[in-house]
């Protein structure tokens, strides 16, 4: 630490409970109701990591900190981790979204426009368009509680665009004091120009990944009879590999097509959406030690309630989930990680616990982070929230509002009493 004020000792006291959520693997099975609360709890920190948590009491006694933030009896939690975002974007399908409400379904829309109305207008928007935008939307992210965040490319779909969306995301992480961390999503649909050219594309994306790979943590593909096969994936995928790209997949969302049992086979971090996943995708994935992300948002917002999605299959099965927004202006607009958990116990019968687990320590697995974000531990990142509630579950129970108060993100105040508090 360089100033004389990143040494010193704070600490917020007196949480009601203190939720640790702590693990040193995703959490699955039993462990996913695990908070690992500390009732009247405190976390001390120093610089931008946590360096003990405890009862007040005990932290009081072993450490003299400079300052103090009183919870006054309130909850405390790690930052949300939000998984899977396209947050880089231009325009808005609200008028879109109206249609879907008369009756077309996401199929419709896809022909009609969807994801290509977007490209057209991210293709169109400067970079510093592009920028400000997501400044705005990571703002609200802050305000929400939301402390590290991962923003895909994906509305360029021309090497020029992609790499334009990659550039933005790397100078929001700069900028902004939310980490995000980027990923190429070249494969997210075949764009206009090649509509009638989709393996010129595909072509496309694998001379893509080149430029790409140094902007980007992670490749994403879109894996659904509305994106790209199986196979397509497959090959896309292993030539990421070998750039040292680690790779997520969209996958069983409008259908099943296998690409629960591939991410398994790949090795991927993460595969998400899942509602279609199968017995022997849910096997594959457990193997293969993916973490699922769930996407209750999407299941909400497109009212296709087609089926049962298998979530209580997938956690007994002892497969990682956890859970993001996918935040995006077509399937799920929404910032907010509080709207998701009030979204998942409710459409997916998770527990307030299994939910909270999902949306911190899991999520940050989900994007390699679990030794560093997505729990209150020594050694961690002082990503803490500080919550207008006594018990953890009225966060999620008394829905449709924003519980956060204070949020702390690498040891520094930057939401305070609800407010953005600091200085861009
Ligand atoms: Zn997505």
């Amino acid at each position: 630490m360089s100033s004389k004020a990143d040494s010193a000792l704070k600490a917020v006291i007196n949480a009601s409970e203190l939720v640790t959520a702590h693990a040193l693997k995703p959490k699955t099975g039993e462990a996913l109701s695990d908070l690992g609360i500390i009732k009247n709890g405190a976390v001390v920190y120093q610089g931008d990591s946590i360096v003990d948590v405890g009862t007040t009491e005990e932290m009081l006694q072993k450490y003299q900190p400079s300052s103090l933030i009183d919870a006054g009896g309130r909850v405390v939690m790690p930052g949300f981790v939000d998984p899977h975002t396209h947050l880089v974007h231009m325009g808005s399908r609200h008028e879109e979204y109206e249609c879907k409400i008369a009756g077309k379904s996401y199929a419709d829309l896809h022909k009609i426009g969807g994801i290509r109305y977007t490209v057209a207008m991210t293709r169109a928007g400067t970079e510093e368009e592009l920028f400000v935008k997501a400044m705005g939307d990571l703002d609200t992210m802050l305000i929400y509680g939301t402390t590290t965040v991962e923003a895909k490319s994906g509305y360029g779909l021309s090497k020029e665009s992609e790499l334009k969306l990659l550039r933005v995301a790397s100078r929001l992480n700069k900028k902004h004091p939310i980490d995000v961390v980027s990923t190429f999503l070249g494969a997210h649909t075949v764009p206009e120009e090649f509509k009638d050219n989709k393996a010129g594309y595909v072509k496309l994306v694998h001379e893509m990944l080149v430029e790409a790979a140094p902007l980007a943590e992670f490749c994403d593909v879109w894996c659904d009879a509305l994106g790209f096969t199986v196979d397509e994936c497959r090959e896309i995928l292993a030539d990421a590999k070998k750039l040292g790209l680690k790779l997520k997949l969209h996958v069983e969302q409008t259908g099943w097509t296998g690409g629960g049992e591939l991410a398994g086979e790949v090795g991927a971090v993460s595969a998400d959406h899942l509602d279609f996943l199968s017995a022997g995708g849910i096997t594959s994935m457990r193997s293969g030690g993916v973490v699922g992300i769930l996407l209750p948002g999407v299941t909400y917002h497109l009212m296709e309630f087609k089926k049962e999605i298998a979530v209580k299959a997938m956690i007994d099965g002892g497969m990682a989930v956890a859970l993001a927004t996918d935040y995006n202006p077509g399937t799920c607009r929404t910032q907010s990680m509080q709207a998701i958990l009030e979204t998942a116990c409710r459409l997916y019968r998770m527990t307030y616990a299994q939910a909270i687990n999902a949306a911190t320590i899991n999520a940050a697995f989900a994007l390699e982070r679990g030794d560093s974000v997505g729990s209150l531990a020594a050694g961690k990142r002082a990503d803490i929230v500080i919550f207008n509630c006594t018990e953890h579950g009225v966060m999620i129970n008394n829905f449709g509002i924003n519980h956060v108060r204070t949020v702390i993100k690498n040891g520094a105040v930057v939401v305070d009493d609800g407010r953005l508090s600091r200085v861009n």
